[in-house]
């Protein structure tokens, strides 16, 4: 009897085990989802002074440049 209760036991750890780590893996795999949507959403400037790329948050429309401080405005496609 009591080795029937401790595999129980232990097939109930094991679920709530893997439910647990499910339930993390979807939570990071939505969060990591949301962040990298949040950072694909940004414009591109291009530094006319020093040829330097870098990004800024969607609806900024003049960007000063991170290495010479020139201000640039968003690159157009
Ligand atoms: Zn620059």
């Amino acid at each position: 009897m009591l080795t029937v209760n401790l595999s129980v036991g232990a097939l109930i750890y094991t679920v709530s085990a893997i439910v647990l780590i499910f339930g993390l893996w979807i939570y990071y795999d939505v969060r990591d989802r949301k962040l990298i949507d949040a950072k694909r959403r940004r414009v591109v400037f291009h530094c006319i002074r020093c040829d330097k790329l870098y990004s800024a948050p969607e609806g900024t429309e003049v960007c000063r440049c991170p290495r010479c401080r020139f201000e640039n405005s968003r690159l157009r496609f």
